[in-house]
């Protein structure tokens, strides 16, 4: 087996079944990506619409592409169509945009918001109050369907200090989902965890993970 194939088989075998693997292949070629393709892997995550559109038509139809990075306004359109979630929503305009793109293509289209949960100023995402403001709102927005939360935590390597942000994370998606989807069995994921905290993150209750480097570079433990 290939190395590729066997961080996935590793990867999937820590994180269980009710876990998503989202294999995050920015910067890899399609020579790359097709290895993890052949192991298996359908669902693949870009950071930059030029990068994914490039690769896009090189790379099997059936593969689910989600873009995971900041998303600027006026690249929604070359995505709208074939983008099976948007991880990266971090504020209401874009909420806004997205919409008025997939009205235009009578499509309703899954996004997750992104939650600021990390102490870096690097980091995108909505506060509190932003995430409520959006919530209150949504009947406004016909072709977006609010599929779940994700967040980033900080990048170092205190793990209670990753931990406490992956806890606040949770409990904001359980109340979120019990006050705002009760009975919306579409709004079901959590997207947190990369390579070096995905494991902390599944523990504190992810559902689907984000996965680079120790999928298509190095060994994965
Ligand atoms: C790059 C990236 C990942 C994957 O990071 P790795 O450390 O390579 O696993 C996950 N999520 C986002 C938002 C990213 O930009």
């Amino acid at each position: 087996m290939d190395s590729i194939a066997q961080n996935i088989q590793n990867i999937k075998a820590q994180i269980g079944e009710n876990c998503t693997l989202v294999a995050v292949s920015k910067t890899y070629p399609p020579e790359t990506i097709i290895q993890a393709y052949n192991a298996g892997q359908r669902v693949f995550g870009e950071n930059w619409v030029q990068e994914l559109i490039a690769k896009k038509d090189l790379l099997p139809n059936d593969i689910q592409w989600h873009l995971i990075g900041h998303l600027q306004s006026n690249k929604i359109k070359y995505i709208i169509n074939f983008v099976s979630l948007i991880h990266s929503v971090d504020s209401e305009k874009l909420l806004q945009a997205i919409d008025k793109e997939a009205a235009k293509i009578n499509r309703v289209v899954p996004c997750l918001l992104q939650m600021y949960i990390a102490d870096e100023e690097t980091k995108f995402g909505l506060d509190e109050q932003e995430l409520y403001n959006i919530l209150d709102n949504l009947s406004q927005y016909k072709h977006i369907q609010i599929a779940g939360l994700m967040g980033m935590a900080t990048n170092t390597h205190n793990q209670e200090k990753i931990k406490s942000e992956f806890t606040f994370l949770k409990d904001l998606y359980n109340k979120v989902q019990a006050e705002y989807f009760p009975n919306d069995p579409d709004f079901k994921h959590l997207s947190m965890g990369m390579s070096s905290d995905y494991k902390l993150a599944v523990a504190c209750g992810s559902n689907m993970i984000r996965i680079g480097s120790i999928l298509f570079n190095s060994k994965a433990e």
